[in-house]
Order: C-alpha cells, then structure tokens, then sequence
C-alpha cells in the first residue's frame, strides 16, 4: 500500500523515521513520503525527515509540556502551512495517508486528531492513524490525554491502528532503550504490512492487495496488528503445521492491542519464500481466525519475499471490545474525573461525557 507518513511529535516523528528506514532498508517502496511535524524545535532536529515546525507564536520552540490541549491549538493554528508542506508530497499514487503519534503526550496527542480531521477534508484516500498507547506504569497524566485524543480520533480517522507500549516491550531495558526496540518492533511490523500490499515477485492470486488492508479497515474505529514468525522448511507440505501454529501466536501472544481477539474484520498475511507458503495452510489458518474472533469478514493471503522464515502478520479491523482497550478507557475516564468535579453518567465508549473529546 503506497503510503505517506506524517509523524506529530516526538515519538511520531521517531516512529516515522524508523518506518521509513525499514522500508527504504528493505527496498520494498511502500513508504511513498514522511514529514514530521512538532512544537519542539529540540526533538525535530535530530530526525532525517523533512520537519515543520508548528506553534512558534504561542511556545517558541519549546514545545506544549504535555498539554494536549494546548497541542490541538497549535496545530489548528498553523494548519495551513502544514497542508501546505504536504502539498505535492500527497500525489496521485498514494492509496493512504498514516498519520503517528503517541497518544499520552501533548504535541502528537492533542495534534494528531487535528491533522486528521484536516487531511480527511481535502483527500480523498483513506486517513488512518498509527497511535501508540502508554504503558500502564506512565502517570494520571498520560493516561487521561491518551483516552481524550484516541476518543476524538477514532471518530475522525478512517481506522486508528493502535499499539499499546506495553505490548511489544522487551523486558529489563531501559526506558530509551525500550522505546528504540519497541520502535523498531513497529516499524518492522507495520512496514511489512504496508510492504505485502506492494508484492511484485511470484505474483497470483493468493498475494495480498492493498484494497484487502482498506477493506479490512473498512469498519473504522480501532484496529490492532498481530505477528510472530517460525523457521521454515523448505517444502511447502511441511510448512502446513507451521503456518498454523504462527498464526496462532500471532493472534493470542503477538497482537500489538493485547486481548484483542473479537474483530469485526481481519486479515492473515504469511510472509515467506513463495515456494514454502502452503495454499492449505493459509486457508486453514484463515478459517480457524474466523472461529477465533466471530468475523465472517476473514481475508487471507501471501506476501512472497527472500527470507527463511515464514512471518504471520494478522490485521484486526473493529476491535473496540477488546478488554484491555475497555481497562484502559475505564483508566482514563478515572484518572480524568479525579482531576475535576463529577460529571453526568457514561452511554458508550466513544459517546460517554466524562472524556472530553479534543474536537
Ligand atoms: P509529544 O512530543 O508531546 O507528542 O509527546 P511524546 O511523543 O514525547 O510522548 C507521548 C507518549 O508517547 C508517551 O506517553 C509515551 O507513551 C510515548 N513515547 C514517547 N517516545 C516514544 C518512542 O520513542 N516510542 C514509543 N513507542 N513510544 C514513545
């Protein structure tokens, strides 16, 4: 899928580079773009992307200080110049627009819906964001800017493909050192999943198409990504058990929403030497995803590329019922009404009063 990237604030920006790097590191050409934007003159610099600075009037470069309130001002404010830096970098062949951020900021969380909301009225391709969800052990904070701006743009994006920090965390790093594994964790992820729409080696039937990965978005609200990867044989036939078994994984311990299972809609991509990707294995793996999260809306397919592995990517569409998105929600509304007075009763999710929405 032929994708621009817009990465807003200080892990958007780091999150974009390191996907962009992947695919261009790759030679897959899926990445077709990356900008960042930030109020933060410090956290643009060291970044290899074209940057636009927003905000000067009001922070001076020094960024909003995890006002995501503030972040949303800065970023209508200067809109247009921020449009105006994507002009021309949003060409016709560009089939989606990916706008990243982490959500318990101020820049990218305040900001982020803004832009979306921005780029939704002038293109016509589908807008999705990327959107990292702090850890559980990230302050009151975090946690209230993160449920304000996922509630306002998983109402504006056409899908928010969301990765919670605590997902694909390794253990016993330091803070930076874990947030660079986790980035490259997701810019390998996500690369890959852009890059299978964008297979031209062994094409048939069976590969994967970028209109599946809209489709599969189709439904909006949040989506989730899962992958593990197993050695492979080199025989097709031998490779049924295996294709199984990683899709498994993938599904129940690797999906970047833990808990994530009921879907509305999903797609199993297997990644491997085409020669070693059993047709029956994926359909059998495809059919029991089906079982596994209630969809009847399952599409499956292979992403050929050199490799000895056989890698499992699982892209779930409409995972709001998803606990640990219900827990964190639930979170986000407490740690916000400690903050203030009580507020009236919830109705849903994303209608309920006591987290306000940005826009
Ligand atoms: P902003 O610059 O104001 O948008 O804020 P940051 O991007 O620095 O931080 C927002 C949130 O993103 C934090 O709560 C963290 O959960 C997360 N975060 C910050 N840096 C990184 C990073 O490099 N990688 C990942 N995965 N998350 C990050």
């Amino acid at each position: 899928m032929k994708t621009v990237l817009i990465g807003v604030g200080q892990a958007g920006g780091k999150l974009a580079t390191a996907l962009a790097e992947f695919d261009s590191r790759m030679g897959f050409g899926a990445v077709r773009g990356a900008l960042a934007v930030n109020s933060a003159k410090a956290d643009l610099q060291p970044l290899p992307l074209d940057t636009v600075l927003v905000g000067q009037d009001k922070v001076n470069g020094h960024g909003v200080g995890g006002d995501n309130e503030l972040g949303a001002e800065v970023m209508q404010s200067d809109a247009r110049e921020v449009m105006g830096e994507l002009d021309g970098r949003i060409t016709a062949e560009a089939e989606a627009i990916f706008v990243v951020a982490g959500l318990g900021g101020g820049t990218g969380s305040g900001g982020m819906p803004v832009l979306v909301k921005e780029l939704k009225r002038v293109y016509d391709v589908p807008v999705y964001g990327l959107a990292v969800l702090p850890g559980r052990d990230e302050g009151s904070m975090y946690q209230v800017n993160a449920g304000r701006s996922l509630k306002t743009v998983a109402r504006e994006a056409d899908s928010v493909l969301l990765v919670d920090n605590d997902a694909w965390r390794s253990s016993g790093e330091s803070m930076e050192e874990g947030f660079d594994a986790i980035n490259q964790a997701i810019a390998q992820r996500v690369g890959l999943l852009l890059a299978s729409g964008e297979a031209t080696e062994g094409v048939g039937e069976s590969v994967v198409d970028s209109s599946e990965i809209i489709n599969t978005l189709r439904s909006g609200g949040v989506a989730a990504l899962g992958y593990a990867s197993s050695e492979a044989s080199a025989d097709a036939e031998d490779n049924i058990n295996t294709i199984m078994s990683t899709v498994r994984r993938s599904l129940l311990t690797g999906t970047s929403l833990p808990e994530a299972t009921e879907a509305d809609s999903a797609l199993v991509v297997v990644a491997g030497e085409a020669q070693t990707i059993s047709r029956k294995g994926v359909e059998r793996a495809r059919k029991w995803v089906e079982e596994e999260t209630g969809s009847l809306q399952v599409r499956g397919g292979d992403f050929p590329l050199e490799s000895g592995r056989l890698a499992a990517l699982i892209l779930l569409g409409g995972v709001e019922r998803s606990d640990r998105l219900q827990q964190f929600m639930e979170r986000a509304k407490q740690a916000q009404k400690e903050s203030e007075e009580e507020k009236p009763d919830p109705v849903d999710m994303w209608s309920n009063d006591e987290i306000d929405s940005l826009l």
